[in-house]
């Protein structure tokens, strides 16, 4: 078992938003709960501190406040997203129902269904830790007035789910605005001031009475959020090559084994080796996994490898599993000097908000050749 006292707690400034980190100390398998799309460095940073083997993403709900970096962990550190039955985001690997748990190492977490600031609102008890999300913050709670959210519904959450919590049960929020970290379910259910001691009645006026302004790039975030925090184009077929910043351009996949059967550029597959024994292959494609994490030390083991197989004067094609890792891997290639490309969406192609796969690209699903591992 492990002896982790604590969850590890991140701050955002530009949103308030808390992220969690926890983990079993014994095996080191870990989880992460509300992280944000622009503070990746950061938590990758200490998922690699702590040597945290991260196998699950979790949200507390759709944000409206910020994006998700749920979808691109997923990609770099090669956990499951995981996200409340009932709040609509149909890209994410597991859909968790009242009840039930999420297991990492000996460790256990267990979604409380807890709705009223979104429908799909959902709070995580791990040992005696509830991590509240939006439903219930220090001092006050999330607002009830988009976002499917109701008020009558959040004070059913708070009093008959949340309250009835030992009261000793440590709460830590999703937000707060004046630098307080955590509270306990005792101190909210005698002191918060929207909740204690009020009928559903005066709740529910209180409620509607604080005509809050809608955050700033609700709309952005929610669109991303609904799909892991990827964001999506329009379909159709894909442009043989789009120039990007930091690396030669993004190539559909057609063209892509075009130009490696063809002899002008070699293809580099980044997936590691389990992904390519699960998943599948590439016949003929260079294999050398993209293990760097973004802004980190160099990788001199990817580089190597890939002065070895890229001869001077040939194209290097970059190939991940949705297009995300690749972008990275054909970013360093530009560095050393080289004419890279990201193949766009990946092998498996990139899931849109329905889990759609391929819209632009994916070397499967645009019938290239591949074999099962
Ligand atoms: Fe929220």
């Amino acid at each position: 078992m492990s002896d982790i006292k604590q969850p590890i707690q991140l701050f955002d400034p530009d949103s308030s938003t808390y992220t969690y980190l926890l983990f079993d100390e014994t095996t080191h398998e870990g989880l992460i709960i509300d992280p944000v799309d622009h503070q990746i460095e950061r938590d990758l940073g200490f998922i690699l501190r702590y040597r945290i083997k991260l196998l699950w993403t979790i949200e507390t709900h759709v944000h409206a406040d910020h994006i998700t970096s749920a979808g691109q962990l997923a990609e770099h550190a090669g956990a499951h997203t995981v996200v409340p039955a009932g709040c609509g985001i149909t890209s994410a690997a597991v859909q968790l129902k009242d009840g039930e748990v999420v297991r990492f190492g000996g460790e256990q977490l267990r979604a409380m269904h807890t709705p009223g600031h979104t429908r799909g609102s959902t709070s995580y008890l791990w040992r005696n830790h509830v991590f509240t999300g939006d439903t219930l913050l220090i001092n006050s709670c999330g607002r009830t007035d988009f976002q499917s959210g109701s008020a009558s519904a959040l004070y059913d959450s708070l009093t008959r789910v949340l309250f009835a919590l030992p009261d000793d049960t440590i709460v830590w929020p999703a937000h707060d605005y004046q630098g307080r970290s955590h509270t306990t379910i005792d101190a909210e259910k005698s002191g918060n001031a929207r909740i204690a001691g009020k009928t559903l009645a005066e709740f529910v006026a209180i409620m509607d009475a604080l005509k809050l302004p809608p955050p700033q790039h609700i709309d952005e975030a929610v669109a991303a959020n609904l799909s892991s925090g990827l964001r999506h184009d329009v379909g159709g077929e894909p442009v043989p090559i789009t120039p990007a910043a930091g690396y030669a351009g993004d190539i559909a996949p057609q063209l892509a084994y075009t130009w490696w059967k063809s002899g002008n550029a070699v293809l580099v597959d980044v997936r590691t080796d389990a992904e390519r024994e699960w998943v599948g292959f590439i016949p003929d494609a260079v294999a050398l996994a993209w293990k760097q994490w973004p802004g980190m030390a160099l990788n001199p083991v990817f580089e190597n490898g890939l002065r070895l197989v890229v001869p001077p004067g040939k194209k290097v094609l970059m190939l991940c599993r949705s297009g995300l890792r690749s972008i990275a891997a054909a970013k360093r290639a530009t560095e050393l000097g080289m004419e890279a490309y990201n193949v766009i969406e990946g092998f498996e192609g990139d899931p849109d908000e329905h889990g759609q796969r391929g819209r632009k690209g994916g070397w499967r699903l645009r019938g290239l050749p591949w074999r099962q591992g």
